[in-house]
């Protein structure tokens, strides 16, 4: 899930492009293609991006692994009689790795990841293989949640494999600051954390064009989630450690995001976000001036209502915020006598 933040008009600038439609390419640069796949979520799509690499194409991300984006897919290479020379994936989630496989296995093409984001999405799609659910209960259970919200989740436990093809056995790894070609050009890898453990953003240099996948989004503020993998992380802190070395690139660098529109303003973009986060961490310091469990504090931070899918984001988003101030000293985290955890502000 994703969070609108109001984006400084003045100087976050769309690219002066149209929304490619359905099954179209829209170049927003020489030999550098946009394409749009639609998503069954309240953010209804999510960008890709083709390179020319030599006689064949570079994809940088692939959709989610349903049948609609294949046939979109088949169209594109039917019509624009494309060959995929390489799959790189930013990062591990759904709408970004689904459809990577079967690109793939379709022209034998070398998936490019980061080590972390491989792994986990093999580890994630392959599930539990009947591990017990104590630790999703425990974790939600310490976040605040009812029981009834509980039983409920688990029965929903394990889509995650419907909506991702099988993921090729092998890889090619993607480091950071190392840089990969893509035709005539070098593309270096920027690693980006938080929203997901070891996130891959491209930097051409030359072009002055940075993919930034998911970590650095115009109107929308990327999801920073703590889950019951580790319920310790302090995710906000990687984010906000992997955020400024974007201010480092050229301002006038043109941004190629994952969701909404290209756009330029990446110095004052980033800012935002590292605003945005200070905000809800102000906004929590007050509001946890008596304990309060997580479940708690969703309304201060999240003015919408929530559905299912948006609630399990959405207690991720507000435990990654509690650590981050529980971490910072700020905060103190105890179990009360159910078992949950209460913050309350250290004044
Ligand atoms: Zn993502």
């Amino acid at each position: 899930m994703t969070d609108p933040v109001e984006a400084n008009v003045s100087e976050i600038i769309p690219l002066d492009l149209a929304l490619p439609s359905t099954g179209q390419l829209r170049e927003v640069d020489a030999d550098i293609f946009w394409l749009r796949m639609p998503l069954p979520f309240d953010l209804d799509h999510i960008n890709l991006y083709l390179i020319k690499d030599g006689d064949g194409y570079a994809a940088i991300d692939t959709g989610i692994g349903t049948n609609t984006t294949e046939l979109i897919w088949d169209q594109i290479f039917s019509e624009f009689n494309i060959r995929l020379s390489k799959i790189i994936v930013t990062h591990m989630h759904p709408d970004h790795i689904g459809m990577a496989g079967y690109l793939s296995e379709r022209f034998k093409a070398p998936l490019y990841m980061t080590m972390s984001e491989y792994f986990v999405a093999r580890a994630i799609v392959a599930g539990g293989r009947g591990a017990s659910d104590w630790h999703d209960r425990d974790y939600l259970n310490k976040c605040g949640m009812s029981e009834e919200y509980i039983n409920n989740a688990m029965s929903g436990r394990g889509g995650i494999g419907k909506v991702v093809r099988p993921i090729p056995l092998g890889f090619k790894r993607l480091n950071a600051d190392s840089c990969i070609s893509i035709g005539d050009y070098q593309w270096r890898i920027m690693i980006g954390r938080g929203h997901s453990p070891e996130h891959a953003c491209l930097y051409c240099e030359d072009k002055k064009i940075l993919i930034s996948g998911d970590h650095v989004l115009p109107n929308i503020s990327p999801n920073i989630g703590v889950y019951s993998t580790e319920p310790d992380a302090n995710a906000l802190n990687l984010y906000l450690q992997t955020l400024p070395q974007f201010k480092a690139l050229p301002a006038d660098t043109q941004v190629l995001p994952s969701h909404k529109l290209p756009f330029t303003g990446l110095h004052t973009r980033v800012d935002e976000l590292i605003a945005h986060h200070q905000s809800h961490l102000a906004t929590l310091l007050t509001h946890c001036a008596t304990p309060k469990t997580v479940e708690q504090c969703l309304a201060v931070l999240f003015k919408r209502k929530l559905n299912p899918h948006n609630m399990f984001f959405a207690i991720a988003e507000g435990l990654a915020h509690l650590n981050y101030l529980y971490y910072e000293g700020k905060m103190s985290r105890e179990l009360n006598s159910h078992s949950q955890w209460v913050f309350k502000a250290i004044v």
